[in-house]
């Protein structure tokens, strides 16, 4: 099938294309996101394939319909880019790769609590200028804190399982309990008593209106002074705002970030020779207990296959008319 890949780096290109020997498909690479002003280069392509920050709003999905799309393959698990209601009604089958490595997402949640714990960010820079004092580098003891892990679905139960290795007591929040988290000692607690009583909390739940800014003034305030805020999920699950006032008056001790709610127009490229227009995400560069990775938990060769992988498998299940198990919203015909 021909397939336009949107916000295609040269990484994807290289699985994609190594996964396709086996499949294929044309694929035709195009590096700039999918927006309203991107969206002619789909003109004729049956297949859209696209990531975390390409838009399919309805507009978008209208204009893709329009120049012949039937189906949007997103290469990644979280689906909260695309307008799912205006897909239907245009007729639009969705797919999507639900799982390619937990342990990718979860061992980069548990380094950055690694780091701003032990201050590694800030000791690598030291060091590298010849000052090896201590002062300002002083951490605790991960083993016997508590850590709240807000979603426990694939990646959160291997943040429990790695965290109780290191002595962690666990509370968690998820309106589904994951008897796996249990057996890792998991306590399974009310949200506001999560907030309460958690020296770490990470959050691992998908974004939707129920979760946005989920961490805003009102969680921070009721969360132990000088806690560790994790977010390698979305970014508007939490309002940057309110953390950033957290930080500064101390609530938040620290903050580990690899998403951001405006990082569509940030990641994924090279700025450092721009003028960072957005404040916000300047002015969380200026703490020194903020770390801030650009959507990269993920980021893993073992995961990049995985997800090269199923995502031309989810468009050969398609083009040959087969039960697709990775289908979010399928088109009324069977094709
Ligand atoms: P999953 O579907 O296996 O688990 C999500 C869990 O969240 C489920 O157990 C679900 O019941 C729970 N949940 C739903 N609503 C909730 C709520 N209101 N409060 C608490 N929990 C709630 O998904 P996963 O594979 O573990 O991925 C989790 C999230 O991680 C994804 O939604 C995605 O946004 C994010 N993610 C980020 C990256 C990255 O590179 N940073 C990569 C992959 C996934």
């Amino acid at each position: 099938m021909k397939i336009a890949v949107f916000s295609a780096r040269p990484y994807d290109r290289v699985s994609l294309d190594e996964a396709n020997a086996n499949c294929g498909h044309e694929l035709v690479f195009f590096e700039p996101r999918l927006a309203p002003e991107t969206a002619s280069l789909a003109r004729g392509f049956r297949a859209v394939c696209v990531f975390v920050n390409d838009r399919l709003d309805a507009e978008v999905l209208k204009e893709l319909q329009k120049g012949g799309t039937h189906l949007i393959a997103l290469r990644c698990a979280g689906f909260n880019n695309v307008d799912l209601a205006a897909a239907k009604r245009l007729g639009l089958t969705v797919v999507r790769v639900p799982a390619y490595s937990p342990y990718a997402v979860a061992e980069h949640a548990v380094g950055l609590i690694l780091a701003l714990n032990r201050r590694i960010h800030r000791a690598y820079a030291r060091v590298r200028e010849g000052n090896l004092a201590l002062d300002g580098l002083l951490g605790f003891d991960l083993h016997g804190r508590t850590v709240g892990i807000v979603g426990t679905g694939r990646i959160g139960a291997v943040v429990a399982k790695i965290l109780h290795g290191f002595g962690c007591e666990i509370l968690a929040y998820d309106p589904v309990v994951n008897p796996e988290c249990e057996r890792e000692g998991a306590r399974y607690v009310r949200l506001d008593e999560l907030f309460r009583g958690s020296d770490i909390v990470t959050l691992h739940c998908p974004l939707t209106p129920e979760t946005h800014h989920m961490i805003d003034d009102r969680a921070i305030e009721v969360m132990k002074p000088g806690v560790m805020l994790i977010n390698t999920s979305r970014g508007a699950l939490v309002d940057t705002r309110a953390v950033i006032r957290g930080l500064k008056s101390g609530s938040v001790g620290h903050l580990g970030l690899d998403v951001y709610e405006e990082e569509a127009d940030l990641f994924f490229r090279d700025l450092s020779e721009k003028v960072i227009q957005d404040d916000v995400f300047a002015r969380l560069l200026t703490f020194p207990n903020v770390i801030v990775t650009g959507h990269q938990a993920y980021f893993t060769r073992e995961a990049l296959r995985n997800i090269a992988d199923t995502t031309l498998a989810n468009i050969s299940d398609f083009e040959q008319g087969r039960a697709c198990p990775n289908i979010i919203l399928a088109d009324r015909v069977v094709r």
